[in-house]
């Protein structure tokens, strides 16, 4: 796909995702799992409904879908998932959004205190049915490392392992809630393929513990992901060539039954699957000296690749430019008025000028998803679905302010 031509046709900043490189992400890490395991895609690394569609159809196996708010359950549906294929997680469920999935069909769900698990069976009992719940763990100890670690540690994530025995009895016999199995997630963007097998050997010998000394059902076993991708930099999604082979070892010693479905296995992605689809090209607007510093100003900062700037983190960001000779540093930094508007400080840059189209490649994940989208109350990117040459969609998000009644 010539990126200069679809910029010039629908302007910049532009996100474009290609449909090929979601479904050969997908076929990758589905021959890189166990047969017969199932796989969730993470919504919220990227919930652009033409995605979303795409890891549900296509060649081989389809996706199921992890989601966390009533948001997502619209565009999973939109996608043409039904409430069997979703499980729906989060510390913090209201009453509304559990009714909402519910009313959509949803059964399954992760639950991660005592009251996250009696809202949830509250909600099931008063329509008469019942929800599957998987008890998420926050393990007391871990064995990879990581960028982004989430467990081990005090959490608003999932059970405590060591506290679990004490809380289980009050699990038990909640009204509308069945226990239905055990729901780990330790850990995103694995450094490499040895610690992400380090960990789900962790996470599944734990499991089985569990359910062998709490006497704890375990007939859907979701242990997580860890699945990398390069994110704002040049670079391939990782292949593991190991982590079969592994997994079903470690499986087979563990929980013998896994290969008749007692139980049922689960793994989780977000980034691994999405983000090397997506690129986004940005164009300079102004090119400026301060003290000596270059700074280059383009039309997307982080209210476009927001980097998940709430969470304090600077992107890495290197990026591909049409006048790819020399390089000098300087900042790329984004339209906004506020300091913090940097994609990339002090790197190494082509030499831009006003006018030129910049490209940074691997943010098909937490791209406008995460990034400040009304911050300063520009646009939202126009995002561009295609499949290789073919242009499949072409959208923006629009944000309107609902009035309500103040009597
Ligand atoms: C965010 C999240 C994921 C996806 O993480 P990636 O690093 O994008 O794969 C999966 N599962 C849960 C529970 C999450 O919170």
């Amino acid at each position: 796909m010539e990126y200069a031509a679809l910029a010039a046709r629908f302007g910049t900043p532009l996100y474009v995702y290609d449909l090929d490189r979601v479904d050969a992400a997908r076929r990758d890490l589905i021959e890189a799992l166990p047969p017969g395991t199932e796989l969730y895609y993470a919504v919220k690394a990227n919930p652009h409904p033409e995605l979303v569609r795409a890891l549900r159809t296509g060649a081989g196996q389809p996706c199921r879908v992890e989601i966390s708010s009533t948001g997502e359950l619209d565009v999973i549906r939109q996608a043409g998932y039904s409430g069997a294929d979703v499980l729906y997680t989060g510390p913090g469920k209201t009453d509304a959004e559990i009714s909402a999935a519910l009313a959509a069909g949803v059964r399954t769900f992760s639950v991660e205190s005592p009251g996250d698990l009696t809202a949830v069976g509250a909600r099931a009992a008063a329509l008469g049915i019942t929800a599957h719940c998987l008890l998420r763990v926050n393990s007391a100890s871990a064995s990879a490392s990581t960028s982004i670690r989430m467990t081990g540690t005090p959490s608003q994530f999932g059970f405590d392992s060591e506290t679990l025995p004490e809380v289980l009895p009050g699990l038990r016999d909640v009204p509308g809630a069945e226990l239905a199995g055990l729901h780990f997630y330790p850990l995103s963007n694995a450094r490499d393929e040895d610690s992400l097998i380090a960990e789900f050997r962790h996470t599944i010998g734990l499991a089985a513990d569990l359910s062998a000394r709490l006497d704890l059902p375990l007939r859907l076993l979701d242990i997580g992901g860890g699945f990398a991708a390069p994110y704002a930099v040049p670079g391939h999604r990782p292949r593991y060539e190991k982590l079969r082979t592994e997994l079903e070892h470690t499986l087979d010693r563990d929980l013998p039954g896994w290969r008749d479905g007692a139980p049922r296995i689960a793994f989780e992605s977000g980034r691994h699957l999405v983000g090397d689809a997506g690129t986004l090209l940005t164009r300079v607007v102004n090119v400026k000296v301060s003290r000596g510093r270059k700074y280059v100003i383009a039309d997307a900062g982080i209210n476009t690749l927001g980097g998940m700037s709430g969470l304090g983190r600077l992107l890495p960001v290197a990026v591909e430019a049409e006048a790819d000779g020399e390089r000098e540093r300087a900042s790329l930094v984004g339209p906004l008025c506020t300091p913090g508007d940097i994609l990339g400080r002090d790197i190494q840059l082509p030499t831009l000028d006003r006018d030129d189209l910049v490209t940074i490649p691997n943010v098909g994940a937490y791209g406008p998803t995460a990034s400040l989208l009304m911050f300063l109350g520009r646009p939202a990117p126009t995002e561009v679905v295609v499949r290789g040459d073919e242009v499949l969609s072409v959208s923006r998000l629009v944000h309107t302010r609902e009035q309500s009644d103040p009597a």
